[in-house]
C-alpha cells in the first residue's frame, strides 16, 4: 500500500516521500481514509507509530478546499500536553504541508504572549497548541474558534494525566458542535473513553496494538538494586556501555538535578530538562542532545513526553513511573519507527508496588539482570500477575444484630460505611486536586515557566500518597 492510494493530494505524498516513508504506518492505513471521509476519529496506537503523520495528512487535505481563515481565526486546532510536543507537532505540520499554501502556526507558554497575538491577527488554517495558553489568548480575543473545522486532540491520555480536563470543556465552549473531531492516545483508559463521549460524534475506533503493550523491538530489563546505589550503577552501565545517546528518566524535579549533578562531578556530559528549566534551557538541552553534544539527557515524565529523536538506542528509568502507563510512554521513546532499542530500569525494593504494576499492565514479568558488584541487599520479591494485591481483612465485629439471612448486618452497615468514607476522601481528593491542578495549568501555559509539569508531577506525588494510605 502507498500513500497515494489512501487518496492523499500529490503535493501531500511528496511532503512524506521526501522524509523518507514509503509505505504509511498501519495508523496511517487505518486514520486516514476515515479522516478524508469526514468521520470523527478515535485512535490508538504506540508511541512512534506515525500517528502525527496519520492525523496531519488528512487534516491538510480536508482544509486544502474552502476559504482562507478569517482574521483571528483557526480552521483547525491541534492541542498537545505539552510544549515540547506542541513545538515537534508544528514542525511536523510545517513538513507535510510544505507544498501546500496552509499556513501554521504553534503557540504555547512559558515565552511571551505578545508576538504569538500578533502572529494570529492574520489568522491561521491550522493552530498548534497547549490548552493553557490558548485559554489566555482566547481571553485577549487573539483567537477565534468559532469557525473551527477540526479538532485534534494528540495525546489525550497525558492531556488527563495533566489534569486539563477543565480546560479542555472550557476550550470546546469556544467552538462550533459542527465540526470534525479526532482524539489521539497511545493508551485507551477510562477516563480518554470518558472524555471522547462528550467530545466526538458517532466515531470510527482505531486500534492497531492491543490495549497496554508495550513496543516490540524494544528490549526492555530490570536491574535490581539499592536505592542508593542507583547513581553509581547508572555510572557503571555508562562506563560499560558505548551508548552515545542515553535518556534518563526520573520522577521529580529534583531527583534530576541531582543526578545531573553526580554525572558532571564524574565527567559525563549531561543535562537535565524538567519543569522548573526555562523554556529556552530545555529546549538548548534537547539540541545538545540531538547533536551529540550531550550524551546523557536526564528528563521527568512531562517533559520527555512526545520527543521523538531519530534512533534513540537507550532509555534508563533511574525511578519507575507512579502511573503504570508512563512505562509504556517512556520506552516508547527507544524503538521509534521499526529501529530497535533497549530499555533498562533500576529497581529498588521500595517500587515493588510500582515494578508490580508496570507488569500487570503489560502483562509479563520483565527480565532480572543482576550486575556484579550492584546486588541488592534489600530484596526486590516478584510480581503477581494475576491475584490482586491483599488487604489486610477488616476485623469483624461481634454481637451485631443478625439479618434475615443470618448474616451481620452491622457488619455489612460498618463495612458500607467505612467504604463511604473512604470514597468521601477520594472525591475531595480529586476535586481539590483537579482545581489546583487547573489553575497550575493554566500557569504553566500561561504566566509563568516556574510552574511547568508541576501539576503533574503534583498529582503524582498526591496519588503516591492516596496510594501508600490505601495500603496502611
Ligand atoms: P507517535 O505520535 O505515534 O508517537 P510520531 O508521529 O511522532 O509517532 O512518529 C514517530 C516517527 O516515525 C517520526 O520520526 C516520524 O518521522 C516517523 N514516521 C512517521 N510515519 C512514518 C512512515 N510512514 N514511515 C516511516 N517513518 C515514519
Ligand atoms: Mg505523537
Amino acid at each position: 500500500m502507498s500513500f497515494a492510494s489512501l487518496g492523499l493530494l500529490p503535493e501531500l505524498v511528496t511532503a512524506v516521500t521526501t522524509q523518507g516513508y514509503d509505505k504509511p504506518s498501519p495508523i496511517q492505513q487505518a486514520a486516514i481514509p476515515a479522516i478524508l471521509k469526514g468521520r470523527d476519529v478515535m485512535a490508538a496506537a504506540q508511541t512512534g507509530t506515525g500517528k502525527t503523520a496519520g492525523f496531519t495528512l488528512p487534516l491538510l487535505q480536508r482544509l486544502a478546499t474552502g476559504p482562507k481563515a478569517g482574521s483571528n481565526q483557526a480552521r483547525a486546532l491541534i492541542l498537545a500536553p505539552t510544549r515540547e510536543l506542541a513545538m515537534q507537532v508544528a514542525e511536523s505540520v510545517k513538513t507535510y504541508s510544505q507544498h501546500t499554501t496552509l499556513k501554521s502556526t504553534v503557540v504555547y507558554g512559558g515565552v511571551k504572549i505578545n508576538p504569538q497575538m500578533q502572529r494570529l491577527r492574520s489568522g491561521t488554517d491550522i493552530l498548534i497548541a497547549t490548552p493553557g495558553r490558548l485559554l489566555d489568548l482566547a481571553d485577549k480575543n487573539a483567537v477565534k474558534l468559532d469557525r473551527l473545522e477540526i479538532l485534534v486532540l494528540d495525546e489525550a491520555d497525558r492531556m488527563l494525566d495533566m489534569g486539563f480536563i477543565n480546560d479542555i470543556h472550557d476550550i470546546l465552549k469556544l467552538m462550533p458542535k459542527k465540526r470534525q473531531t479526532l482524539m489521539f492516545s497511545a493508551t485507551f483508559s477510562h477516563d480518554v473513553r470518558n472524555l471522547a463521549r462528550t467530545l466526538v460524534n458517532n466515531p470510527e475506533e482505531i486500534s492497531v496494538s492491543p490495549l497496554n503493550t508495550t513496543a516490540t523491538n524494544v528490549e526492555q530489563w530490570i536491574c535490581p538494586v539499592d536505592k542508593k546505589q542507583k547513581p553509581y550503577l547508572l555510572g557503571q552501565l555508562l562506563d560499560d556501555n558505548d551508548w552515545q545517546q542515553v535518556l534518563v528518566f526520573c520522577l521529580t524535579k529534583k531527583g534530576t538535578d541531582h543526578l545531573v549533578q553526580f554525572l558532571k562531578e564524574h565527567d559525563i556530559k549531561s543535562s537535565a530538562i524538567h519543569g522548573d528549566k526555562p523554556q529556552s534551557a530545555r529546549t538548548r538541552a534537547i539540541e545538545g542532545f540531538k547533536n551529540g553534544s550531550i550524551k546523557v539527557l536526564v528528563a521527568t515524565d512531562i517533559a520527555a513526553r512526545g520527543i521523538d529523536i531519530d534512533q534513540l538506542p537507550q532509555v534508563i528509568n533511574f525511578d519507575l513511573p507512579i502511573v503504570a502507563a508512563d512505562y509504556i510512554h517512556r520506552i516508547g521513546r527507544t524503538g521509534r519507527a521499526g529501529a530497535s532499542g533497549t530499555a533498562i530500569s533500576l529497581v529498588s525494593a521500595d517500587e515493588f508496588k510500582q515494578l508490580n504494576n508496570i507488569e500487570r499492565l503489560i502483562g509479563y514479568e520483565l527480565t532480572r539482570k543482576f550486575i556484579d558488584g550492584f546486588e541488592p541487599d534489600h530484596n526486590l520479591p516478584q510480581s503477581n500477575l494475576t491475584k490482586k494485591i491483599k488487604r489486610p481483612k477488616k476485623p469483624k465485629i461481634k454481637g451485631s444484630p443478625k439479618s434475615g439471612r443470618g448474616k451481620p448486618r452491622a457488619g455489612s452497615s460498618q463495612k458500607t460505611s467505612k467504604k463511604k468514607t473512604r470514597t468521601t476522601a477520594k472525591k475531595k481528593t480529586a476535586r481539590s486536586s483537579s482545581s489546583s491542578g487547573r489553575n497550575k495549568n493554566r500557569g504553566q501555559a500561561g504566566k509563568s515557566s516556574k510552574t511547568v509539569g508541576s501539576p503533574a508531577q503534583g498529582r503524582r506525588s498526591r496519588s503516591k500518597t492516596s496510594v501508600r494510605k490505601s495500603q496502611d
